[in-house]
């Protein structure tokens, strides 16, 4: 583990001994688990959501997300899994219900690319296995221009929305305070204000609104090349007993306009999940996402059917599109916009599986235990690509 992703994770054990009233904007994934993290240490914190508290319209909402330690070329943030993956087993300890489901991975490579030395290294420094798969082995994939599978070991899904109603039941024992509302002003000194005016008194405001960071904070928004995009996924009822024990599928496809598909199988009550890599599409945070784009999801099946084998016996039970927020080179943006206000940004697609660590690093910016700059650099995994390189140099 590096240095400051140690200190940062150390924030789990203790309190504070200089409580603050911290206001959070967003009751995403991010925003609930900073809500958390800042609870436990004895924070007085308010959340503010202008939907629903969870909102089904957010990013966070769905009914699995992936989490793995395989992270490419981006070997800072696999340097981060070890601790993501304990603040994971913190969080789930105090709501009662282990929301991490194990499940099998396996990545279908078409081509050769960096990204297979690059997970080799990491899996290795973690003690973990990465392993050639007959492809044959799996009667679920389509091994039609497959030139290697990958087993990583360590991997699993996380239910989303079982997560998030786990938090909204257990925050308010922590004395947070969840309300949904609209913030119209994130920056004001003093608190963030409300549509109707009213002001929240806070020490801190931390904005982890989503998507919505581009209409609250457009200048931020546009000085840290955020954008949101348009994702598209499908429900899928499979063949009877086809994907019982079946892995998660993560298949690049080379020259398909969708890059490629990624796969969740049907696990603890959630349905057959398939989502492209097409992040081409900028839209508005306000983007009318229903119905969905019958192209995009044409685009989407034609690429399942290049993943999955026998796609055709599967039926489509449903499709929509979610909003992801982008960031440049796909890294989290934790960085002060005036005094006192951090913008969070959980980017692309991995805000999920590194919200509560992040939420930790969030919390000792609060504390002051590390500097706004520092925060920012271990945000966007550059510490730890720092390490990675040099252990494996
Ligand atoms: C289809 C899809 C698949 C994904 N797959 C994975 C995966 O496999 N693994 C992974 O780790 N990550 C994955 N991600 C990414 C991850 O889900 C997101 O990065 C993460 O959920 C973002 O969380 P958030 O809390 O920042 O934002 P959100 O969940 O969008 O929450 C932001 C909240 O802020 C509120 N808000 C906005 N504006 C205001 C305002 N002015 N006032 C008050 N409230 C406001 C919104 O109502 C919303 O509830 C995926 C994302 C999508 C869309």
């Amino acid at each position: 583990m590096t240095s400051l992703t140690a200190r940062i994770a150390a924030l789990l054990d203790g309190r504070t001994d200089r409580p603050r009233r911290i206001a959070v904007v967003g009751a995403g994934v991010l925003g609930l688990t900073t809500a958390w993290a800042l609870a436990r240490r004895g924070h007085a914190v308010t959340v503010l959501d202008a939907g629903p508290i969870p909102n089904p319209e957010g990013s966070s909402f769905d009914e699995g997300r992936i989490i793995r330690h395989a992270y490419g070329t981006m070997e800072g943030y696999a340097a981060m899994m070890p601790a993501a993956f304990t603040a994971w087993r913190a969080l789930f300890a105090e709501t009662g219900a282990d929301r991490l489901v194990p499940a099998r991975a396996i990545y279908a490579l078409r081509e050769e690319t960096p990204w297979q030395g690059a997970v080799a290294r990491s899996q290795a420094r973690h003690g973990l296995g990465f392993t050639a798969v007959d492809p044959a082995t799996i009667p679920v994939l389509n091994p039609d221009g497959v030139i290697r599978a990958m087993e990583v070991a360590g991997s699993g899904m996380l239910l989303a929305a079982p997560i998030l109603a786990d938090l909204v039941a257990l925050l308010p024992s922590l004395g947070v305070v969840l309300r949904p509302c609209s913030v119209v002003a994130a920056c004001p000194e003093g608190g963030p204000v409300l549509a109707d005016g009213t002001r929240i008194p806070a020490d801190a405001t931390l904005v982890a609104a989503g998507a919505g960071v581009l209409r609250l904070m457009p200048e931020a928004a546009r000085r840290f090349g955020l954008r949101a995009s348009l994702q598209t996924v499908a429900y899928l009822e499979p063949p009877p007993g086809l994907w019982e024990d079946a892995p998660m599928l993560l298949c690049r496809l080379p020259g398909h306009p969708t890059g490629g598909v990624y796969v969740l199988p049907p696990r603890a009550g959630t349905r057959l999940k398939i989502g492209d890599y097409d992040t081409s599409a900028t839209v508005s945070p306000d983007a009318p996402r229903d119905p969905p784009r019958a192209g995009r999801v044409a685009a989407l099946l034609h690429a399942g059917a290049r993943a999955i084998a026998g796609f055709g016996a599967h039926r489509v039970m449903g499709a929509r599109h979610c909003l992801y927020t982008m960031a440049p080179e796909d890294r989290f943006v934790l960085q002060p916009v005036a005094a006192g206000v951090t913008l969070a940004s959980a980017c692309s697609g991995h805000g999920f599986k590194l919200a509560p660590l992040m939420a930790l690093g969030l919390a000792a910016g609060v504390e002051g235990q590390v500097t706004a700059e520092h925060l920012a650099f271990w945000a966007s995994g550059r510490e730890g690509e720092a390490s990675a390189a040099t252990a494996s140099a």
